[in-house]
C-alpha cells in the first residue's frame, strides 16, 4: 500500500478540553506522522465552505457555530493507507456509536461535537488539505 495523507482537525471541544496533547500522542503512536500543523480558528465563511456537502442538513447551522466557537488544531498525516486507518483511529462520527479505544470514544461529548475529523476519501484529503495550509507549510521527506 502507497504512504499517502489524510487531512485532520482537533474541533473547539477538544481544544478547549485540553486534549491536544493526549490527541496528538495517539496519533503518533499509531504510526501516523505529522507533516503540517497549527492552530486556527475557522471564520463562518471558511466553516461554511469546508462543511458545503452539508448546507442542506438540518445541523448544518449548528455545526458551523460549534466549528466557529473556538480555536481547532488542523494537520496533515501521512501513513500508508492513511485515509481509511484514521477513520478507524478517530471512530464513528456519534461517539455513543463509536468503537472503544477509538478517539471519539474516549475524547468526544456528542454527535455534533465530536472532538475530531477525519477525511473520508484521498481526494477530500487533498481538497481539505489545500483548504488550509499552503504548500510552503507542509513538510514531507526525510531532514535528518
Ligand atoms: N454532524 C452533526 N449531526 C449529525 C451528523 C453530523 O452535528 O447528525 C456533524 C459532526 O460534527 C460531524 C460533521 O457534522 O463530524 C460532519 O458529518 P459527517 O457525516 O461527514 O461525519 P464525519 O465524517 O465527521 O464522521
Amino acid at each position: 500500500m502507497a504512504t499517502n495523507r489524510t487531512f485532520t482537525m482537533l474541533k473547539p471541544d477538544a481544544v478547549d478540553k485540553g486534549y491536544i496533547g493526549a490527541i496528538l500522542e495517539k496519533i503518533n503512536a499509531t504510526g501516523f506522522k505529522i507533516v503540517a500543523m497549527k492552530m486556527t480558528r475557522l471564520t463562518r465563511a471558511g466553516a461554511e465552505e469546508f462543511y458545503k456537502i452539508h448546507k442542506d442538513r438540518p445541523f448544518f447551522g449548528e455545526l458551523v457555530d460549534y466549528m466557529t466557537c473556538g480555536p481547532i488544531v488542523s494537520a496533515i498525516l501521512e501513513k500508508e493507507n492513511a485515509v481509511e486507518d484514521f477513520r478507524v483511529l478517530i471512530g464513528a462520527t456519534n461517539p455513543a456509536e463509536a468503537a472503544e479505544g477509538t478517539i471519539r470514544k474516549l475524547y468526544a461529548e456528542s454527535i455534533g461535537n465530536n472532538a475530531i475529523h477525519g477525511s473520508d476519501s484521498d481526494e477530500n484529503a487533498a481538497i481539505e488539505s489545500a483548504f488550509h495550509f499552503s504548500g510552503r507549510e507542509v513538510f514531507s521527506g526525510n531532514f535528518f
